[in-house]
């Protein structure tokens, strides 16, 4: 396999916008000085230029240019899951919105109205409500995650935010970090101090999907050697399986995914690995068409899940699943938590055999597997 020139996603953005307000800050005044890239300043509260005034159209231009802006809403918040489905109790950190890979299954291109990738600058707010939450509950523990509304390190190379993030969460004694990419941007991981409280994960899918449906996006090679190399500095790790997406060959294309996992990583280093079916919104099929007019994903039969997602019928969602699954049972270290990413209980059982709550919920499962750091 070659190398994509896709490792660093961020060579695609052009340009920067700073709002005006955010040019006092000091995280601010440290990516600009550190980047070639030009950059122009907008009104307090304006906006780069007009490309949201068609939105989903101008979103592969947005995804060219970085706006640095303040987040005024809240940094820190639990993840979006729903209650007729196990959810693995994460929380959100609200870094920013958007990033310069393009999926043809992002979620975000229907929950989103602007198209540029923002990068919040006003990490002071961010750190005081973390250190907030934390405080407020010393006895829980929390799983905190940056990868909800972009991709955790895909933008690492100009904001460095991982250096202002790894050490902070090196020093709590009651949260894990969990940063998710589709990158190998990992050279700022090298030398930080992370305590074992950071997690460096990646989404992984089969090849075929990986080419041609997540655009500008590491390969698996680049991918699994960028793992490889966060275990050696003594992360631990974390692969989500996720959007499954059937399609001729989806057997061997998923297995020889399991494969080079584990052939490359050390079984040991792993924390989690989550599995989760294609599941979207009604209307990102239709941008989704709009945008990719040849990805065959949406060509498929599809249930409205309770959630209001279209999801595979069950059947099929427990074929997709039991495969990989017994692929990853045969390798998977005992550390690991091997856990579906909102799916029902009846899954669960068909799939696994046990449910959840007979293992103290999902949250203690994945609480387990960072036990040495808790
Ligand atoms: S990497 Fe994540 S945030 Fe970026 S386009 Fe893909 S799914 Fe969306």
């Amino acid at each position: 396999m070659t190398a994509s020139n896709w490792r660093d996603p961020s060579i695609h953005i052009e340009k920067l916008y700073v709002e005006e307000n955010c040019l006092e800050y000091e995280y601010t005044q440290e990516i600009l000085a550190a980047t070639t890239l030009p950059w122009t300043v907008v009104p307090e509260r304006g906006k780069p230029n007009s490309l949201d005034e068609e939105f989903v159209y101008n979103l592969s231009r947005g995804k060219r240019q970085l706006f640095l802006c303040e987040n005024r809403g809240q940094f820190y918040k639990p993840c979006p899951g729903t209650r007729e489905y196990q959810c693995c109790d994460y929380q959100v950190l609200h870094t920013g919105s958007n990033c310069p890979i393009d999926c043809v299954y992002c979620i975000l291109q229907a929950y989103l109205n602007a198209p540029w990738v923002t990068s919040y600058v006003n990490i002071e707010k961010l750190f005081t409500e973390l250190n907030a939450g934390l405080k407020e509950n010393p006895d829980s523990f929390f799983r905190i995650g940056t990868g909800e509304f972009t991709d955790s390190l895909a933008l690492d190379r100009i904001t460095k935010l991982s250096e202002k993030l790894v050490p902070f969460f090196a020093g709590q004694k009651n949260a894990i970090l969990e940063l998710k990419t589709k990158s190998a941007v990992i050279e700022n991981l090298a030398n930080l101090k992370h305590n074992g409280r950071t997690v460096v994960a990646w989404s992984l899918n089969s090849n075929e999907i990986m080419q041609k449906q997540e655009l500008r996006a590491a390969n698996l090679e680049e991918r699994l050697e960028a793992a490889r190399q966060c275990a050696e500095w003594g992360y631990s790790l974390a692969f989500h399986f996720d959007p499954i997406i059937d399609y001729p060959g989806w057997q061997k294309g998923y297995l020889d995914t399991v494969n080079a996992l584990y052939e490359k990583v050390p079984a040991e280093s792993i924390a989690w690995i989550s599995l989760g079916a294609l599941r979207y919104l009604p209307r990102l099929k239709d941008i989704g068409i709009q945008r990719f007019p040849g990805s065959k994903i949406y060509h498929n039969e599809f249930i409205m899940g309770l959630d209001g997602k279209s999801r595979y019928f069950r059947p099929h969602r427990v074929e997709l699943y039991k495969y990989i699954y017994n692929a990853l049972s045969e390798k998977v270290a005992p550390r690991t938590c091997i856990y579906f990413c909102m799916e029902s209980d009846e899954i669960w059982r068909e799939v696994m055999g046990f449910i959840p709550a007979e293992k103290g919920g999902l949250g203690k499962m994945l609480d387990a597997t960072v036990s040495d750091v808790r």
